[in-house]
Protein backbone atom coordinates (compact mmCIF):
# COMPACT_ATOMS: atom_id res chain seq x y z
CA UNK A 1 0.00 0.00 0.00
CA UNK A 2 2.65 2.37 0.71
CA UNK A 3 4.98 2.05 -2.63
CA UNK A 4 1.59 2.07 -4.08
CA UNK A 5 1.31 5.78 -2.69
CA UNK A 6 4.52 6.79 -3.81
CA UNK A 7 3.87 5.43 -7.34
CA UNK A 8 0.47 7.16 -7.48
CA UNK A 9 2.39 10.54 -7.32
CA UNK A 10 5.00 8.75 -9.89
CA UNK A 11 2.50 7.82 -12.49
CA UNK A 12 0.06 11.20 -11.65
CA UNK A 13 3.58 13.06 -12.77
CA UNK A 14 3.46 10.54 -16.15
CA UNK A 15 -0.23 11.61 -16.60
CA UNK A 16 0.93 15.72 -16.08
CA UNK A 17 3.67 14.99 -18.49
CA UNK A 18 1.21 13.60 -21.12
CA UNK A 19 -0.80 17.09 -21.00
CA UNK A 20 1.48 19.61 -20.40
CA UNK A 21 4.65 18.66 -21.79
CA UNK A 22 7.95 16.83 -19.97
CA UNK A 23 9.25 19.89 -19.47
CA UNK A 24 6.24 21.33 -17.25
CA UNK A 25 6.46 19.33 -14.89
CA UNK A 26 8.74 18.60 -12.06
CA UNK A 27 8.44 15.19 -10.55
CA UNK A 28 10.25 14.75 -7.63
CA UNK A 29 8.46 11.55 -6.28
CA UNK A 30 10.73 8.81 -7.10
CA UNK A 31 14.15 7.78 -5.48
CA UNK A 32 15.77 6.83 -9.36
CA UNK A 33 19.05 7.51 -9.39
CA UNK A 34 19.86 9.64 -11.83
CA UNK A 35 23.98 9.11 -12.38
CA UNK A 36 25.13 6.33 -14.86
CA UNK A 37 26.85 3.79 -13.68
CA UNK A 38 30.81 3.78 -13.23
CA UNK A 39 32.45 3.51 -17.02
CA UNK A 40 34.54 0.43 -15.57
CA UNK A 41 31.13 -1.68 -15.59
CA UNK A 42 30.38 -0.59 -19.66
CA UNK A 43 33.96 -2.27 -20.22
CA UNK A 44 33.76 -5.27 -18.32
CA UNK A 45 30.22 -5.76 -19.87
CA UNK A 46 31.67 -5.34 -23.08
CA UNK A 47 34.39 -7.40 -22.35
CA UNK A 48 32.50 -10.28 -21.17
CA UNK A 49 30.21 -9.97 -24.62
CA UNK A 50 33.06 -10.25 -26.64
CA UNK A 51 34.85 -12.87 -24.83
CA UNK A 52 32.04 -14.43 -23.71
CA UNK A 53 32.62 -16.82 -20.29
CA UNK A 54 31.83 -20.33 -20.25
CA UNK A 55 29.50 -21.57 -18.01
CA UNK A 56 28.72 -17.81 -16.73
CA UNK A 57 25.07 -17.88 -17.00
CA UNK A 58 24.04 -21.05 -15.37
CA UNK A 59 22.90 -21.84 -12.33
CA UNK A 60 25.61 -21.54 -9.44
CA UNK A 61 25.38 -21.81 -5.37
CA UNK A 62 22.75 -20.20 -4.20
CA UNK A 63 25.09 -17.57 -2.10
CA UNK A 64 26.44 -16.29 -4.86
CA UNK A 65 29.83 -16.71 -7.12
CA UNK A 66 32.89 -17.32 -4.41
CA UNK A 67 35.42 -15.03 -5.90
CA UNK A 68 32.35 -12.06 -5.61
CA UNK A 69 31.73 -12.81 -2.21
CA UNK A 70 35.42 -13.16 -1.69
CA UNK A 71 35.65 -9.83 -3.27
CA UNK A 72 33.06 -8.10 -1.09
CA UNK A 73 34.53 -9.59 1.76
CA UNK A 74 37.83 -8.06 1.12
CA UNK A 75 36.36 -4.55 0.91
CA UNK A 76 33.84 -4.80 3.81
CA UNK A 77 36.53 -5.89 5.63
CA UNK A 78 39.12 -2.70 4.70
CA UNK A 79 35.35 -0.70 5.00
CA UNK A 80 34.48 -1.76 8.59
CA UNK A 81 37.88 -2.55 10.19
CA UNK A 82 36.03 -6.03 10.96
CA UNK A 83 37.65 -9.59 9.41
CA UNK A 84 34.79 -10.44 7.16
CA UNK A 85 35.16 -13.49 4.81
CA UNK A 86 33.12 -15.41 2.37
CA UNK A 87 31.22 -17.04 4.04
CA UNK A 88 30.13 -14.25 5.99
CA UNK A 89 28.57 -12.88 2.15
CA UNK A 90 25.18 -13.68 0.96
CA UNK A 91 24.97 -12.04 -3.03
CA UNK A 92 20.97 -11.20 -3.29
CA UNK A 93 18.52 -9.61 -5.64
CA UNK A 94 18.87 -5.78 -4.31
CA UNK A 95 18.30 -4.84 -0.95
CA UNK A 96 15.11 -5.67 -0.89
CA UNK A 97 15.21 -9.42 -1.91
CA UNK A 98 17.91 -9.67 0.98
CA UNK A 99 15.58 -7.90 3.51
CA UNK A 100 12.83 -10.49 2.89
CA UNK A 101 15.71 -13.38 2.65
CA UNK A 102 16.99 -12.42 6.26
CA UNK A 103 13.10 -11.71 7.57
CA UNK A 104 12.47 -15.17 6.20
CA UNK A 105 15.27 -16.61 7.63
CA UNK A 106 14.78 -14.88 11.46
CA UNK A 107 11.76 -14.00 12.16
CA UNK A 108 8.27 -16.21 13.13
CA UNK A 109 4.99 -15.56 13.02
CA UNK A 110 3.70 -12.73 15.06
CA UNK A 111 7.77 -11.51 16.13
CA UNK A 112 7.73 -7.91 16.46
CA UNK A 113 10.31 -6.16 13.80
CA UNK A 114 10.79 -2.41 15.78
CA UNK A 115 11.52 0.36 13.08
CA UNK A 116 11.56 4.14 13.28
CA UNK A 117 9.38 6.46 11.85
CA UNK A 118 9.54 7.95 9.07
CA UNK A 119 10.97 5.16 7.06
CA UNK A 120 10.80 3.23 3.75
CA UNK A 121 7.23 1.91 4.23
CA UNK A 122 8.40 -0.97 1.97
CA UNK A 123 9.74 -2.61 5.04
CA UNK A 124 6.00 -3.29 6.17
CA UNK A 125 5.77 -5.56 2.86
CA UNK A 126 8.65 -7.26 3.48
CA UNK A 127 8.21 -7.77 7.12
CA UNK A 128 4.61 -8.81 6.63
CA UNK A 129 5.41 -11.07 4.04
CA UNK A 130 6.96 -13.15 6.39
CA UNK A 131 3.93 -13.13 9.07
CA UNK A 132 6.21 -10.93 11.34
CA UNK A 133 4.88 -7.85 13.54
CA UNK A 134 5.59 -3.92 12.66
CA UNK A 135 6.17 -1.88 15.63
CA UNK A 136 6.72 1.75 15.00
CA UNK A 137 9.04 3.67 17.24
CA UNK A 138 9.04 7.57 16.71
CA UNK A 139 12.68 9.48 15.85
CA UNK A 140 13.14 12.46 17.86
CA UNK A 141 13.40 15.98 15.95
CA UNK A 142 16.58 15.73 14.22
CA UNK A 143 15.06 12.30 13.00
CA UNK A 144 17.36 10.33 15.17
CA UNK A 145 16.06 6.85 17.06
CA UNK A 146 14.67 7.99 20.28
CA UNK A 147 16.62 5.48 22.82
CA UNK A 148 13.86 5.74 25.45
CA UNK A 149 11.74 5.00 23.55
CA UNK A 150 13.23 1.77 21.90
CA UNK A 151 13.78 0.41 25.25
CA UNK A 152 10.41 0.42 26.30
CA UNK A 153 9.08 -1.03 23.27
CA UNK A 154 11.35 -3.97 23.07
CA UNK A 155 9.98 -7.00 24.91
CA UNK A 156 9.87 -10.89 24.74
CA UNK A 157 7.85 -10.87 20.92
CA UNK A 158 11.03 -8.07 19.41
CA UNK A 159 13.18 -9.97 17.27
CA UNK A 160 15.05 -7.26 15.07
CA UNK A 161 15.35 -3.77 15.33
CA UNK A 162 15.68 -2.04 11.25
CA UNK A 163 17.98 0.83 10.86
CA UNK A 164 17.98 2.56 7.85
CA UNK A 165 21.72 4.95 7.16
CA UNK A 166 21.63 7.34 5.57
CA UNK A 167 17.98 7.32 5.38
CA UNK A 168 15.10 7.03 3.54
CA UNK A 169 13.06 9.58 4.16
CA UNK A 170 14.82 12.16 5.78
CA UNK A 171 18.74 12.28 4.77
CA UNK A 172 20.23 11.52 8.11
CA UNK A 173 23.09 9.69 9.20
CA UNK A 174 23.97 8.30 12.32
CA UNK A 175 26.92 8.65 14.20
CA UNK A 176 29.37 6.32 15.61
CA UNK A 177 28.15 7.65 19.13
CA UNK A 178 24.25 6.69 18.53
CA UNK A 179 25.58 3.31 16.85
CA UNK A 180 27.79 2.32 20.04
CA UNK A 181 24.65 3.87 22.27
CA UNK A 182 22.27 1.20 20.41
CA UNK A 183 24.30 -1.58 20.38
CA UNK A 184 24.70 -1.20 24.48
CA UNK A 185 21.25 -0.86 24.83
CA UNK A 186 20.40 -3.71 22.75
CA UNK A 187 22.97 -5.92 24.48
CA UNK A 188 21.42 -4.97 27.69
CA UNK A 189 18.21 -6.21 26.89
CA UNK A 190 18.89 -8.88 25.02
CA UNK A 191 21.16 -10.15 28.82
CA UNK A 192 17.14 -8.90 30.47
CA UNK A 193 15.17 -10.26 28.64
CA UNK A 194 17.02 -13.73 27.50
CA UNK A 195 16.16 -13.62 23.95
CA UNK A 196 18.30 -13.27 21.04
CA UNK A 197 17.19 -9.42 19.18
CA UNK A 198 18.95 -8.98 15.40
CA UNK A 199 20.02 -5.59 14.85
CA UNK A 200 19.71 -5.18 10.92
CA UNK A 201 21.11 -1.97 9.18
CA UNK A 202 19.92 -1.39 6.07
CA UNK A 203 22.47 0.73 3.73
CA UNK A 204 21.83 1.23 0.80
CA UNK A 205 22.59 4.55 0.82
CA UNK A 206 26.24 3.81 2.26
CA UNK A 207 28.57 5.02 -0.06
CA UNK A 208 26.36 8.46 -0.76
CA UNK A 209 27.53 10.21 2.03
CA UNK A 210 28.49 14.17 1.79
CA UNK A 211 30.71 16.92 2.82
CA UNK A 212 33.48 13.86 3.59
CA UNK A 213 31.55 12.21 6.10
CA UNK A 214 32.82 8.71 7.08
CA UNK A 215 31.08 5.81 7.14
CA UNK A 216 30.18 4.14 10.48
CA UNK A 217 29.91 0.16 10.41
CA UNK A 218 27.05 -1.12 13.14
CA UNK A 219 29.44 -4.52 13.54
CA UNK A 220 32.03 -3.33 16.24
CA UNK A 221 29.22 -2.10 18.28
CA UNK A 222 26.47 -5.21 18.58
CA UNK A 223 27.55 -9.01 17.65
CA UNK A 224 24.06 -10.04 16.19
CA UNK A 225 23.71 -7.86 13.34
CA UNK A 226 23.28 -7.93 9.70
CA UNK A 227 24.05 -5.30 7.22
CA UNK A 228 21.89 -5.04 4.03
CA UNK A 229 22.14 -3.25 0.77
CA UNK A 230 22.74 -2.88 -2.66
CA UNK A 231 24.74 -1.66 -5.65
CA UNK A 232 20.98 0.08 -6.85
CA UNK A 233 22.27 3.58 -6.03
CA UNK A 234 25.76 3.33 -5.29
CA UNK A 235 27.18 2.19 -9.00
CA UNK A 236 23.08 3.13 -10.20
CA UNK A 237 22.12 -0.33 -10.90
CA UNK A 238 18.54 -0.50 -10.00
CA UNK A 239 16.67 -2.31 -12.36
CA UNK A 240 19.67 -5.48 -12.08
CA UNK A 241 18.49 -6.17 -8.99
CA UNK A 242 22.16 -7.15 -7.23
CA UNK A 243 23.29 -6.57 -3.66
CA UNK A 244 23.81 -8.55 -1.11
CA UNK A 245 23.50 -9.21 2.82
CA UNK A 246 26.67 -9.30 5.19
CA UNK A 247 26.52 -11.33 8.81
CA UNK A 248 28.53 -9.97 11.00
CA UNK A 249 31.35 -13.09 11.92
CA UNK A 250 31.16 -12.61 15.57
CA UNK A 251 27.10 -13.31 15.73
CA UNK A 252 25.89 -16.07 18.01
CA UNK A 253 24.58 -18.44 15.71
CA UNK A 254 26.60 -17.44 12.48
CA UNK A 255 26.95 -20.85 10.74
CA UNK A 256 22.61 -21.27 11.16
CA UNK A 257 22.07 -17.85 10.88
CA UNK A 258 23.90 -17.56 7.24
CA UNK A 259 22.35 -20.85 5.69
CA UNK A 260 19.04 -19.46 6.93
CA UNK A 261 19.38 -16.53 4.61
CA UNK A 262 20.69 -18.69 1.82
CA UNK A 263 18.15 -21.21 2.01
CA UNK A 264 15.28 -18.33 2.52
CA UNK A 265 16.35 -17.22 -0.77
CA UNK A 266 15.94 -19.79 -2.50
CA UNK A 267 13.04 -21.28 -1.19
CA UNK A 268 11.30 -17.63 -2.57
CA UNK A 269 11.90 -18.21 -5.22
CA UNK A 270 14.95 -16.23 -6.39
CA UNK A 271 17.55 -19.10 -6.31
CA UNK A 272 20.75 -16.83 -6.69
CA UNK A 273 21.69 -12.86 -7.36
CA UNK A 274 21.70 -12.13 -11.56
CA UNK A 275 25.02 -13.83 -12.31
CA UNK A 276 26.43 -11.28 -14.87
CA UNK A 277 25.84 -9.05 -12.51
CA UNK A 278 27.30 -10.68 -10.18
CA UNK A 279 30.56 -11.43 -12.35
CA UNK A 280 30.78 -7.33 -12.97
CA UNK A 281 29.95 -5.93 -9.21
CA UNK A 282 33.16 -8.56 -8.16
CA UNK A 283 35.41 -5.74 -10.10
CA UNK A 284 33.84 -2.63 -8.63
CA UNK A 285 33.53 -2.98 -5.03
CA UNK A 286 35.88 0.28 -4.91
CA UNK A 287 33.92 1.78 -7.17
CA UNK A 288 31.15 4.60 -7.27
CA UNK A 289 29.14 6.62 -9.16
CA UNK A 290 29.98 10.75 -8.87
CA UNK A 291 28.65 11.63 -4.64
CA UNK A 292 29.76 15.01 -5.15
CA UNK A 293 27.07 15.67 -8.10
CA UNK A 294 24.42 14.22 -5.61
CA UNK A 295 26.00 17.07 -2.73
CA UNK A 296 25.45 19.95 -5.41
CA UNK A 297 21.86 19.04 -6.04
CA UNK A 298 21.00 18.37 -2.07
CA UNK A 299 23.15 22.10 -1.20
CA UNK A 300 20.91 23.66 -4.28
CA UNK A 301 17.89 22.04 -2.68
CA UNK A 302 18.54 22.62 0.86
CA UNK A 303 19.69 26.47 0.25
CA UNK A 304 16.54 27.31 -1.60
CA UNK A 305 13.93 26.21 0.72
CA UNK A 306 15.64 27.32 3.92
CA UNK A 307 15.57 31.06 1.94
CA UNK A 308 11.98 30.50 1.42
CA UNK A 309 11.36 29.62 5.28
CA UNK A 310 10.85 25.93 4.94
CA UNK A 311 11.70 24.14 7.83
CA UNK A 312 14.29 21.62 6.94
CA UNK A 313 17.02 19.15 8.51
CA UNK A 314 19.76 19.40 6.60
CA UNK A 315 20.89 16.03 4.64
CA UNK A 316 24.29 14.11 5.02
CA UNK A 317 23.56 11.65 2.77
CA UNK A 318 20.95 9.69 0.46
CA UNK A 319 19.27 12.16 -2.37
CA UNK A 320 15.68 12.95 -0.53
CA UNK A 321 15.10 15.73 1.91
CA UNK A 322 12.20 15.74 4.14
CA UNK A 323 10.81 19.59 4.88
CA UNK A 324 7.98 19.97 7.36
CA UNK A 325 4.71 20.86 5.30
CA UNK A 326 3.46 24.79 5.76
CA UNK A 327 0.27 24.14 5.85
CA UNK A 328 -2.02 22.86 8.43
CA UNK A 329 -3.46 20.57 5.80
CA UNK A 330 -1.00 18.17 4.18
CA UNK A 331 -3.67 17.30 0.96
CA UNK A 332 -4.17 21.58 0.34
CA UNK A 333 -0.45 21.49 0.08
CA UNK A 334 0.24 19.05 -2.01
CA UNK A 335 -2.52 20.60 -4.33
CA UNK A 336 -1.13 23.78 -4.32
CA UNK A 337 2.01 22.20 -5.08
CA UNK A 338 0.29 20.12 -8.06
CA UNK A 339 -1.36 23.68 -9.18
CA UNK A 340 2.33 24.28 -10.11
CA UNK A 341 2.69 20.52 -11.69
CA UNK A 342 5.33 19.68 -8.51
CA UNK A 343 4.98 16.33 -7.51
CA UNK A 344 6.21 15.27 -3.91
CA UNK A 345 5.20 12.30 -1.19
CA UNK A 346 3.23 13.37 1.14
CA UNK A 347 5.01 12.60 4.69
CA UNK A 348 2.15 10.01 5.69
CA UNK A 349 3.15 7.50 3.23
CA UNK A 350 6.42 7.44 5.70
CA UNK A 351 4.41 7.70 8.84
CA UNK A 352 5.42 11.14 9.48
CA UNK A 353 2.24 13.41 8.63
CA UNK A 354 3.12 16.83 8.75
CA UNK A 355 6.35 16.61 6.01
CA UNK A 356 7.20 15.73 2.59
CA UNK A 357 9.69 14.15 0.92
CA UNK A 358 11.75 15.02 -2.20
CA UNK A 359 13.71 13.14 -4.26
CA UNK A 360 16.92 15.55 -5.90
CA UNK A 361 17.90 12.56 -7.61
CA UNK A 362 16.59 14.28 -10.92
CA UNK A 363 18.14 16.08 -13.54
CA UNK A 364 19.02 20.15 -12.57
CA UNK A 365 16.74 21.56 -15.21
CA UNK A 366 13.91 19.78 -13.17
CA UNK A 367 15.00 20.54 -9.36
CA UNK A 368 15.26 24.73 -10.68
CA UNK A 369 11.86 24.38 -12.69
CA UNK A 370 10.48 23.28 -9.15
CA UNK A 371 11.46 26.05 -6.86
CA UNK A 372 8.54 28.24 -8.35
CA UNK A 373 6.08 25.83 -6.72
CA UNK A 374 7.60 25.64 -3.50
CA UNK A 375 8.12 29.22 -3.54
CA UNK A 376 4.24 29.32 -4.32
CA UNK A 377 3.01 27.22 -1.66
CA UNK A 378 5.45 28.94 0.64
CA UNK A 379 4.02 32.43 0.17
CA UNK A 380 0.81 30.78 0.40
CA UNK A 381 0.41 29.00 3.38
CA UNK A 382 3.22 31.13 5.19
CA UNK A 383 6.59 30.58 7.17
CA UNK A 384 6.15 27.91 9.45
N1 LIG B 1 15.97 0.18 1.39
C1 LIG B 1 15.76 1.50 1.23
C2 LIG B 1 15.87 2.38 2.41
C3 LIG B 1 15.43 2.02 -0.02
O1 LIG B 1 15.22 3.33 -0.15
C4 LIG B 1 15.32 1.13 -1.13
C5 LIG B 1 14.96 1.64 -2.46
O2 LIG B 1 14.66 2.76 -2.69
C6 LIG B 1 15.55 -0.22 -0.91
C7 LIG B 1 15.88 -0.66 0.35
C8 LIG B 1 15.46 -1.22 -2.01
O3 LIG B 1 16.58 -1.11 -2.82
P1 LIG B 1 17.03 -2.21 -3.85
O4 LIG B 1 16.88 -1.62 -5.19
O5 LIG B 1 18.45 -2.47 -3.53
O6 LIG B 1 16.19 -3.41 -3.65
Amino acid sequence: MATDAIRKWFEQGNALKLQYGDDKVFDLSLGNPITEPPKEFNEILKKVALNPIPGIHKYMVNAGYPETREAVAEQLAKDTGVPFKMGDIVMTCGAAGALNSVFKAVVNPQEEVIVFSPYFREFDNYIENHGGVVKVVPTDENFIPDLDKLEAAISVKTKAILINSPNNPTGVVYTKDFLQKLGQLLQKKEAELKTQIYLLSDEAYRKLLYNGLKYSPIFPHYRNSIMITSHSKDLSLAGERIGFAAVNPESDDHAELTAAIIISSRNLGYINAPSLMQYIVRFLQNAEVPVAEYQKKRDFIFNALVEMGYSVTKPEGAFYIFPKIPAPNENDFMNELLRWNVLVVPGGVFRAPGYFRIAYCVEDKVLEGSLNGFKKAAEKFGKH
